[in-house]
């Protein structure tokens, strides 16, 4: 039992090791796939986020440039012409070519007792209502002078002095001292009627043909600023870079932090997807940081979502399964074949047992059949001497010769019908004829006739049957019970008394039948119950060690049983119980 709980263990250890490994092997591999395709999905943001940060630092640079451009019309000559500016701007084809772009413009640098000047210019160049506001008493000002396109939304702008305004008057201070283009932080553009958020980009511009170089002669020969004002939301939505506005998007802040005061721009106006990458960029626009904000939606991580590491896991369970069941058939059938391989031993030995049983009994059924022939043939040779003897024939001789005849045949016919009742048993073919049976009377009757070979064995044969017995039983087959039973106990019975009991109650009869001779090893006890077993050798009791067999197959056709208790030396009893009613009923253990 242990050993094939211990063989079954090992056998589905096998298989399930097997298992293991090929679920390791496809939870490497899963796990290898998915990081990447996590990193593919990083590398994707990564590069579409550089991407549009260089788009935007590049479209900066390109309004910068084009800014620079137009201080070149006024370098030199601070008084060109409004028809001139005009012209130059429709060249530059400001609204289709720089999305975002408001206006561009001059505003120019005047002291406070120019003011008057100007604005007496202004009303004569066709604009009478023309004035500088808001009104202001500084030492400087910065008037929009020159604004284009020319339209009805820009020409709010035209008086306006710049300075007025803080975060206006900050980026003039920076281009006034540096000389290089200077950006606001956000501001409300005043000319666009929906007041989106915005920044202005100024170009200081300067008297003379050459630059000046120090702080202080910048201030002196400050002469304006050429500008460039840009919507923040179509200046930014120009931008192409890869996913934006469809997987991606892109938040502006004005400075280095990112606060809600501080947003100059968003392209997803609700909150950003959670769960989603994350990448925030500084650049630096004309002096000023802003800060870019990648984020993705949940449109980016489906996209890039692959089946990859599904396959893996799914093809590696599917592998795992079939590894785990194809490595325990094979160690099944492995067992199965060593099973048969010992079942086919074991059903060797037996049948070479059985033919050795048979063998032997060959020998012994020759022996036995062997003896009363020959006894017969002698008695017949004696007789037939007798008969051709002259003279009157000795009847009684005559008779005791034929009547040893007579007992001898009577033996071969024993032999003969037992050899033949093994083989009705062995197919079956035996049949019961049921009827009412007193047994104590047939015991008695059985003991009257052993009566003549117990004397001659000098043994005391005593029944003890006190009460009437009754049973449907089969009387011919219950008499060769009994027979071979008390014959086995005259035989073995070392010439000491046998007692033959008969007991029993309303559902079951017992016969014992004891004797006080060699007895029988408790470990043959089983055994001579068998077909051709005997547990002493032939030479010195005779016998086909057929009897106990047969017995034991018709008491247990009754539907009864048979039991044996003895001793080696002491003697045997064996106790047969047949149930009353007969077979097949409820009395019968
Ligand atoms: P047989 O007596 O013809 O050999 P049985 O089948 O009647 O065959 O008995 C089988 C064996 O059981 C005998 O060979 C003998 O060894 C043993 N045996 C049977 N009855 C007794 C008994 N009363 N005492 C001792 N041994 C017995």
């Amino acid at each position: 039992m242990s050993t094939s709980l211990a063989s079954h263990v090992r056998r589905n250890a096998a298989a399930l090791l097997a298992l293991l490994m090929g679920l390791l092997v496809t939870a490497g591999a899963t796990t290898y796939i998915r990081r990447g395709v996590s990193l593919r999905r990083q590398q994707l943001f990564d590069d579409a986020s550089r991407d549009g940060s260089v788009a935007l630092q590049q479209r900066l640079d390109v309004y910068q440039a084009m800014l620079l451009g137009t201080r070149g019309v006024f370098t030199g000559s601070a008084a060109v012409e409004r028809h001139e500016f005009r012209a130059y701007t429709e060249s530059l084809e400001v609204r289709q070519r720089y999305p975002g772009i408001q206006a561009i413009g001059l505003a120019r640098w005047l002291s406070q007792d120019e003011l008057a000047r100007h604005e007496a210019r202004m009303h004569q160049e066709g604009f009478p209502t023309y004035r500088v506001w808001p009104e202001d008493a500084r030492e400087h000002h910065a008037v929009v002078d020159l604004v284009e396109p020319f339209d009805v939304n820009n020409l709010r702008m035209l008086g306006f002095d710049v300075l007025s305004e803080p975060v206006r008057q900050a980026a003039l201070e920076r281009a006034r001292r540096s000389g290089l283009p200077a950006a606001t932080g956000k501001v409300r553009l005043i000319a666009d009627p929906e007041g989106q958020a915005g920044f202005v980009i100024y170009v200081p511009l300067y008297a003379g043909m050459v630059e000046p170089t120090t702080p202080q002669a910048r201030g002196e020969r400050l002469e304006g600023f050429v500008f460039g004002a840009f919507r923040m939301k179509d200046f930014v939505e120009g931008l192409r870079f890869q996913g934006f506005q469809s997987t991606i998007d892109l938040t502006l802040y004005d400075g280095v932090t990112v606060s809600e005061p501080a947003r100059l721009y968003t392209s997803h106006p609700g909150a950003p997807d959670a769960g989603g990458l994350r990448k925030q960029l500084t650049v630096q626009v004309a002096g000023v940081p802003w800060t870019l904000v990648f984020t993705t939606r949940e449109a980016f991580m489906t996209g890039t979502r692959s089946s990859h590491p599904f396959t893996v896991a799914g093809g590696g369970l599917l592998m795992s399964l079939l590894l785990f069941l194809v490595t325990r058939s094979q160690v099944n059938a492995r067992a199965l074949a060593e099973q048969a391989s010992a079942e086919h031993r074991r059903l060797a030995n037996e049948a070479q047992a059985a033919v050795r049983v048979r063998d032997e009994f060959l020998s012994v059924a020759a022996h036995e059949l062997r003896t009363p022939l020959t006894s017969l043939k002698l008695q017949l040779q004696l007789l037939f001497r007798q008969l051709r003897q002259p003279g009157p024939l000795d009847t009684e001789r005559l008779e005791r010769g034929v009547e040893t005849c007579e007992r001898q045949t009577t033996r071969l016919t024993k032999l003969v019908d037992s050899l033949l009742d093994v083989a009705r048993l062995s197919s079956g073919r035996m049949e019961l004829q049921l009827e009412d049976v007193e047994l104590g009377e047939l015991v008695r009757e059985l003991a009257r006739r052993f009566e003549m070979e117990a004397q001659a064995a000098g043994v005391r044969l005593e029944v003890d049957a006190p009460e009437p017995m009754t049973g449907r039983w089969d009387r011919l087959r219950l008499e060769q019970v009994l027979t071979n039973l008390m014959s086995n106990a005259l035989k073995y019975g070392h010439g000491a008394p046998v007692d033959v009991r008969v007991r029993g109650d309303v559902e079951l009869a017992c016969v014992e039948v004891k004797d006080r001779g060699i007895g029988i090893a408790p470990e043959d006890a089983a055994r001579v119950f068998d077909r051709f077993e005997r547990a002493v050798s032939s030479r010195h009791y005779g016998g086909l060690g057929l009897g106990l067999f047969i017995t034991r197959q018709l008491v247990e056709a009754h539907g009864g049983h048979i039991s044996l208790e003895s001793r080696p030396g002491e003697g045997s009893t064996f106790i047969v119980h047949l149930p009353r009613a007969g077979p097949g009923t409820p009395g019968q253990r």
